[in-house]
């Protein structure tokens, strides 16, 4: 049962984290979103999500490229919740170069915010869960976590550092009733990836709607991006007591992609 616990999914005003955030304000959980955004947009949301579903909704502004904040995030978590029982560590960004031209303020970007991140939530919120017995570290990794792709090297070094994060972290919690799981999407349509577009269809010398095409969708072998509902389901099973026994996997959710 998840009702009446407690979750906080980073980067939940966009994309997968929102849906996330929405999936599990639906079974009862209360959530603290957190991303970046219009604050009124933001404001409305939290007021939409909790009214919707009769659950407590919080907001918190961190970024996550930065300890402190994410210290003090976790600090108004624990004081609202008690303790964060389910941690969704999904905020991400991504940029598109090659190695040569890479700009190295976006590589140390993308390890901070994608990879370093997991390391200081994880961290403040393993105390918490261990006392309650009872804990449940969803990261948000990619496809990316499992094989490469040209032009996305600070993006893959980081989803492949949250791999063996994730299977640390299970090891380290097995007997404390918490498990640490990553899902691995595949090609979802979110805004992170409408972004990326125009910049690999640079990098390739290709236009955008051969990148859909000949790019993004010719990974998968279903010819369909992922939805952003397909993925906060996975989420909310690994976040139920039937996935207990679930614990330092990487679960591939990507049309078969990484199948190749
Ligand atoms: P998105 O751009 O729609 O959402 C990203 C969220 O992260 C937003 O809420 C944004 O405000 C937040 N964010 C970005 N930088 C932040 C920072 N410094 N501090 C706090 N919040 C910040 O992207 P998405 O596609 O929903 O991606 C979510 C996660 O899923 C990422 O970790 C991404 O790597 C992963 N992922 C996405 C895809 C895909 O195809 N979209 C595939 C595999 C994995």
């Amino acid at each position: 049962m998840l009702k009446g616990k407690s979750a906080l999914v980073t980067g939940s005003t966009s994309g997968i984290g929102l849906a996330v955030a929405s999936a599990l304000a639906a079974r009862g959980v209360n959530v603290m979103l957190n991303g970046f955004g219009d604050p009124v947009q933001i404001e409305a949301l939290r007021v939409k999500l909790a009214k919707d579903h009769g659950v407590r909704v919080e907001y918190h502004g961190a970024d996550m490229s930065r300890p402190e904040e994410i210290a003090a995030m976790m600090g108004a978590a624990a004081a609202a919740f008690g303790a964060v029982d389910i941690l969704v560590n999904n905020a991400g960004i991504q940029f598109v170069s090659p190695v040569e031209e890479f700009p190295p303020e976006k590589w140390e970007a993308i390890i901070a915010i994608n990879l370093v991140a997991l390391f200081h939530t994880i961290r403040h919120a393993v105390p918490g869960m261990k006392q309650r017995k009872w804990g449940r570290i969803i990261n948000i990794a990619s496809a990316h976590a499992l094989v490469a792709s040209p032009f996305k090297s600070a993006y893959v070094a980081a989803k492949h550092g949250v791999a063996g994060l994730t299977k640390t972290i299970a090891l380290e919690t097995a007997t404390s009733g918490i498990t640490c799981n990553a899902i691995c999407p595949g090609y979802v349509l979110t805004p992170l990836v409408q972004k990326q577009i125009p910049d690999t269809a640079k990098a390739r010398g290709i236009s955008e709607e051969a990148v859909v095409r000949d790019v993004l969708l010719a990974a998968q072998p279903t010819k369909q991006f992922v939805t952003v509902e397909q993925v906060a389901a996975l989420a909310l099973f690994l976040a139920g007591d039937e996935a207990a026994a679930i614990t330092g996997t990487l679960q591939a959710i990507d049309g078969g992609w990484t199948a190749q």
